[in-house]
């Protein structure tokens, strides 16, 4: 595959999310994760030339193997699903978006405090109660966010969801907008969380109009993923 477009798809997009966060009036600022997953590392590559700096992979295997192969440093994000044995790999990573469990947290935490320095985590949450996803509820991340604050390993900056596929704009905007909730149940029981992970290639649209800081883009700025 050639990326020739790339530069390109990241101007337009990079215009959309100004357009859609002059349109929410949350006036944040929005980052951009390239989500490279089954492209090679020429697509990380060619994200870099085309101004990105931040790339998302969902699982470590393929990430740290395109880590190895890759020519220009970017900040590596981890959006995917975690097994516990694997803690230890959130080394090579900026910023984990998958915190999905406590069981996991304490994990986490134990590797933080192992290794000296906190872990950078986003709680998952769960914003439309299919099981198939993972997260917290909201209900759950209330009776959880004061004793994650004991976990002194790992420092919560934000929350990261996914929305419903085929949803609406409205049943959108009001998924979006219980993740902001759970960002603020975050930072009312003293979580420095400030980052809101929200909207894929179909939806960035509308998750910035609702707060998102952070979008994770794949198909829409790569096209449709090798298999
Ligand atoms: C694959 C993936 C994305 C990117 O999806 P696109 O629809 O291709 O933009 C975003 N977030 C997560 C967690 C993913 O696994």
């Amino acid at each position: 595959m050639s990326y020739s477009e790339l530069a390109e798809r990241v101007n337009e997009v990079t215009s959309r999310i100004s357009a859609a966060v002059a349109r929410g009036g949350h006036a944040q600022s929005v980052r951009i994760v390239a989500v490279t997953k089954t492209h090679g590392p020429e697509a990380v590559d060619a994200a870099w030339g085309a101004g990105i700096r931040d790339v998302g992979e969902n699982k470590v295997q393929e990430a740290t193997g395109k880590m190895d192969q890759v020519h220009h440093q970017v900040s590596w994000h981890l959006i995917g699903h975690l097994q516990r044995n694997k803690v230890k790999s959130l080394d090579r990573f900026t910023l984990f978006h998958a915190l999905d469990s406590a069981r996991l947290a304490e994990a986490v935490s134990r590797h933080g405090i192992d290794r000296g320095r906190q872990v950078d985590v986003l709680v998952q949450v769960n914003v439309t109660g299919e099981e198939t996803k993972g997260g917290y509820a909201n209900e759950e991340l209330r009776a959880e966010a004061e004793r994650m604050m004991t976990l002194e390993g790992v420092r919560i900056l934000g929350v990261m969801t996914m929305a419903r596929h085929e949803s609406d704009e409205t049943q959108l905007r009001a998924a979006f907008a219980v993740a902001r909730d759970a960002r603020q149940i975050l930072s009312a029981a003293g979580h420095p969380a400030t980052e809101l992970s929200m909207g894929m290639s179909g939806d960035y649209e509308v998750a910035v109009q609702e707060g998102a800081t952070i979008v994770r883009l794949g198909t829409t700025l790569f096209g449709a993923r090798e298999t």
